[in-house]
């Protein structure tokens, strides 16, 4: 298993390429920790014997009482990095449930997401007499009262579910030692960012803070500010980090033949599983007949299906039932499934940290994988923003009709208005330049990757320009999927 240990604390006073230093992090057992012993022999019966970066950059400083605030992304072990202290913390200092409370105090952006959390809790923490309870949108609310009713040691909750209880008086948020909030920045993107002013306007001054990020834009680093005391700076698996470890290949195609190809790609790759991303819920339910009508067994995943659909796919994806998976980002995001094999990209993101998002995917905890993307006409320059985000000119296979046509003028016609960025790059390209490279990033000179890829990158320039689009792009998907 190949993990790559970055590390550095943060001063306000620098910029922020200079901000992290990276310093080598010496990998160490669990042991080191000195964690609770009944924790320690749920982690060896869970196998794992190497604290990841994150892990190890995280655990000593959660145990030692400091915020946190941390860079990782989904598969990088970042669920144990906060749930092991916390579980410790819990342990050494053991308390009677107050009614209606909870001591810690997860939230996250999706369903499946803190469905995931909750169980790594409860994995870690199966040697240990604790009390926890998952509260997400989607279910009814009764059992979720009635498990809150004499407290919880560990609550894992979307926002909107959360505040319910709240204002219901089903739960008080004054109990609150550990506060731990995941996936900042798509809480940001999914809207959810006053639900939490608002949750953490009710928890106890006196607590214990970590929050996790994949990236950094400002108004996550000013939510920190507001959240956080003096909090340790962490990060790893920088954007380069994972996509060197996929095979990535791009398969330009007419807009048409797109599910043609998909079909082909599947039954010619030896596929343990494939996870395949669509751009909507529509898309993802017309690939999955047409997969079907093709004699391959495949479910959907997205925002439309009820909470007991999701359950049942992905307890199918995970035991290998159903091999084929075509879910929209929204939904894939927090799906914790190891084993992917293939991730291939229908549509391609009009967001290049997307991409990076989902080819991640099939590199989860070390692995490595192949990422496919099926790209037509119109997303030739969501291509490019993608290769530009990765410095990796990705290997293309053209199976258009008529490929004698040049990528400097996509043969297709988009066959719907394309994202504005994407339509002035295309213009570029017509009066044969390429587009030019942002003046931020020029200024920055040669990025090799590193932690501040993920911080700079986000930070100073994809999100101002996409910014609005997400947002509308996200406005249209349901809260808490
Ligand atoms: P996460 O980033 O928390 O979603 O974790 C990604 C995957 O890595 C999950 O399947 C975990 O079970 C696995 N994992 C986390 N920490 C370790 C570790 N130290 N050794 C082996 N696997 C791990």
């Amino acid at each position: 298993m190949s993990f790559y240990p970055h590390s550095g604390p943060w001063r306000k006073t620098q910029r922020p390429r200079e901000r992290v230093q990276q310093k080598e992090t010496k990998l160490t057992t669990f042991q080191d920790f000195k964690l609770n012993d009944a924790i320690l022999r749920a982690l060896a019966e869970e196998k794992y014997t190497t604290p990841t970066p994150i892990q190890a950059q995280t655990i000593p400083t959660v145990m030692s009482g400091r915020d946190v605030i941390g860079i990782a992304q989904t598969g990088t072990g970042k669920t144990a990095a906060f749930a092991l202290p916390i579980l410790h913390q819990l342990a050494a200092n053991p308390r009677q449930s107050v009614r209606k409370s909870c001591r810690v105090l997860v939230l996250s952006p999706t369903r499946e997401l803190s469905g995931q959390i909750l169980d790594s809790f409860r994995a870690y923490g199966r040697h240990l007499r604790l009390r926890s309870a998952l509260a997400i949108g989607g279910v009814s609310m009764g059992k979720q009262v009635r498990s809150l009713l004499n407290g919880v040691d560990i609550l894992v909750a979307t926002p909107g579910r959360l505040l319910d209880l709240v204002v219901s008086n089903a739960l008080r948020l004054n109990d609150v030692e550990f506060f731990v909030l995941d996936e900042a920045d798509r809480m940001l993107d999914m809207g959810f960012i006053r639900d939490i002013l608002k949750i953490v306007a009710k928890l106890p001054a006196q607590r214990q803070t970590l929050m996790f990020s994949a990236t950094m834009p400002r108004a996550i680093a000013d939510l920190a500010s507001q959240m956080l005391r003096n909090p340790e700076h962490v990060a790893v698996t920088p954007v380069a980090t994972t996509v060197d470890k996929v095979e990535q290949r791009i398969i330009r195609v007419d807009g048409g033949a797109k599910l043609a190809t998909l079909i082909d790609v599947l039954k010619q790759e030896t596929i343990d599983r494939a996870l395949i991303f669509t751009r909507t819920k529509h898309g993802a339910d017309k690939v999955v007949r047409g997969l079907v009508r093709a004699g391959i067994a495949a479910e959907a995943i997205h925002g439309n299906k009820s909470q007991g659909q999701r359950e049942r796919v992905l307890g199918a994806f995970r035991s290998g039932t159903v091999r084929t998976l075509v879910a929209t980002d929204i939904a894939a995001r927090g799906i914790d499934v190891d084993g992917i094999s293939h991730v291939v990209n229908f549509d391609l993101p009009n967001v290049p940290e997307t991409y990076v998002h989902r080819i991640g995917r099939t590199a989860r905890a070390g692995a490595e994988g192949i990422a496919i993307s099926l790209c037509g006409g119109e997303e030739v320059a969501f291509l490019r923003d993608i290769e530009k985000l990765i410095r990796i000119s990705i290997p293309l296979t053209d199976r258009r009709s008529n490929p004698g046509k040049s990528e400097a003028m996509p043969a297709d016609r988009p066959t719907s208005r394309p994202h504005a960025h994407a339509k002035d790059t295309r213009r570029q390209w017509r009066r044969g330049n390429r587009p030019k490279r942002d003046h931020r990033q020029q200024k920055s000179g040669e990025n090799t990757g590193g932690i501040d890829t993920v911080a700079f990158l986000k930070d100073h320039t994809a999100p101002r320009r996409d910014h609005g689009k997400r947002q509308q792009h996200w406005a249209g998907q349901s809260k808490g999927q």
